[in-house]
């Protein structure tokens, strides 16, 4: 048995087998062949392949969790006998001169969007599995083992690092936890591991002999066991049974207010990173959404998502929470969130570079886009924008005349939308010290006290060296939350947190007596949240 020690990003047990991040299905490029029947064999040599990877992968399932579980095996054998699919590669192959990890690349990219664009739900499945088939025959062609997530069975998964557009890709019901050798805890990746509700430690000196085998991640202690001995391992067992009974005990506040016990109410919202979260906003009973991390939507893409792709993702999470209040916050890409079609240049500092609402006031184009988008799902919902990273009343003004013009071709155009309440993000000093102007110009206020955090004291959120200085306690941060408060008060705003500090129940009382309206968490974190507020006496 090994123990090791990370630092624990999300609290939680998880038992299961580690498995490493398999990284290198991205790098596929476009190169030019001579000997066209060469490359067809490595094709069909391949597809071969992967179809006896198929085989062993659908009989260890059948033995380890059953027939329908394992079903999925069978499934992908056939697609790669898909005669439509086999001749696209193919013809790609010999008309195109290229290599067939291209081709195989560009037809599973073809495929998968012609499935997710079907109505029915089965079929729009079946871009997933398409996806899957192509990264298993460009894997093999490019020699690489298999590695990530190929198992079938949930796995604990191990990495160098990962970055957001990595982990928000991960198909959620296969990760048991994370555990990274890099990264900090107030990442982008730390937070999602958060939305998914599973135990998670970086900072772990990991390698990789360790893969396959048993380990115990304990998400509270900050350990990782590996081949753990068996009371180890029982131990672990019970703690996880009594753990899993205490989230059940919180099921029990679902439907209750968010009243303390002398009855102030405060509004508690969750946050996601998009429609896939819904789920888990719903099973913990969030009053709303405080803040939808539109940005992943880019980051998941290959290109710039269009208008209709935004459109249908914002109607669907509008109409799934029936009328509740569901905050968009406006694309905020760069620093830690890089997508590579936006093509930015590198900086020298991008925490404090070109970012955010920087980028959509200078590239209104792709900020009309979103608008266009948010404003047509408005209809049939309850939405708010928020923009973040502001630092002036000038941004404010310009971006509600970018809405106004937005709204007018709207209008032109015959398209219905609803009343939305126009917000914005308090996240840099400058915006908490100008509170009294800019809510002169908006409806809401929305702390993103991560950072504010980083801002504020001067500390790279993104650095693990100084997580143990990364203080959202800080007094600082403290009078800055109670001035925005009261300044947006003064001018009817309602005030929220939707930063990791609005999750932290040792300050839940103090929230409250500061005047908050609203607390927007983790999904995971509405319970717990609920469970404190309904503890606190204020007078
Ligand atoms: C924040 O900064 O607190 C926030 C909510 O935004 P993000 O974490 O996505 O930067
Ligand atoms: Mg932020």
């Amino acid at each position: 048995m090994k123990v090791l020690e990370g630092k624990s990003v999300f609290g939680g047990i998880a038992i299961g087998r580690i498995s490493f991040f398999d990284r290198g299905e991205s790098q596929v490029v476009r190169r030019h062949i001579e000997d066209s029947q060469a490359e067809l064999t490595r094709f069909e040599e391949a597809r071969e392949q992967a179809k006896t990877e198929l085989q062993g992968l659908y009989e260890k399932a059948l033995q380890e969790v059953g027939e329908a579980s394992a079903m999925i095996f069978e499934v992908h054998q056939m697609m790669l006998d898909d005669l439509d699919y086999v001749e696209s590669v193919t013809n790609m192959i010999e008309t195109q001169k290229i290599n067939a990890e291209f081709a195989v690349a560009h037809t599973g990219d073809n495929f998968s969007q012609i499935f997710s664009s079907m109505e029915d739900d089965y079929m729009k499945e079946r871009a997933a599995d398409v996806k899957d088939i192509s990264n298993r025959i460009i894997r093999i062609l490019q020699g690489r083992e298999t590695g990530g997530l190929d198992s079938g069975e949930p796995v604990i998964l191990a990495a160098e690092d990962l970055a957001p557009s990595e982990t928000v890709q991960l198909d959620k019901s296969k990760v048991l936890s994370f555990v990274t050798h890099l990264g900090s805890t107030n990442s982008h990746t730390a937070i999602l591991a958060r939305t998914m509700n599973i135990p998670a430690l970086i900072g772990v000196d990991l390698d990789k002999s360790m893969e396959g085998k048993m380990a115990v991640v304990d998400g509270f202690a900050g350990k990782l066991y590996v081949e753990p001995e068996e009371d180890i391992l029982s131990d672990y067992r019970e703690k996880k049974a009594k753990e899993d009974k205490k989230r059940e005990l919180l099921q029990n506040l679902k439907g209750k207010e968010n009243i303390t016990k002398d009855g102030k109410k405060i509004n508690l919202y969750a946050n996601i990173g998009g429609v896939g979260d819904i789920a888990s906003v719903l099973a913990n009973d969030a009053g709303g959404i405080g803040l939808f991390r539109s940005e992943f939507l880019y980051l998941e893409s290959d290109t710039y998502p269009t208008e209709e792709e935004q459109f249908k993702a914002y109607k669907t999470v509008a109409e799934t929470m029936a009328g509740k209040k569901v905050i968009i916050r406006t694309l905020d890409i760069g620093a830690d969130k890089q997508v590579d079609y936006f093509q930015m240049e590198k900086e020298e500092n991008p925490a404090m570079g070109y970012r955010a609402i920087r980028i959509c006031l200078d590239r209104v184009e792709i900020f009309k886009t979103q608008l266009r988008a948010i404003y047509r799902a408005s209809y049939y919902g309850s939405i708010g924008i928020m923009f973040p990273m502001i630092i002036s009343v000038n941004e404010v003004k310009r971006i509600k005349e970018i809405v106004e013009e937005v709204k007018a071709e709207l209008d032109e155009q015959g398209i219905l939308y609803g009343e939305v309440e126009l917000g914005i993000m308090i996240e840099t000093p400058a915006a908490a010290l100008i509170s009294d102007l800019l809510a002169k110009e908006v409806d809401f206020f929305s702390i993103g006290t991560n950072d504010l955090t980083q801002y504020t004291l001067a500390i790279d959120r993104q650095n693990p060296k100084l997580d143990s200085i990364y203080d959202s306690h800080h007094e600082a941060i403290l009078r800055l939350l109670q001035m925005v408060v009261d300044n947006g008060h003064k001018e009817n705003c309602w005030v929220g947190i939707c930063g990791e500090l609005g999750a932290d129940t040792t300050l839940t009382e103090t929230f409250l007596k500061m005047g908050f309206d609203e607390l927007s968490v983790t999904p995971s974190m509405v319970l717990p949240v609920r469970e404190q507020i309904r503890n606190v006496i204020l007078s």
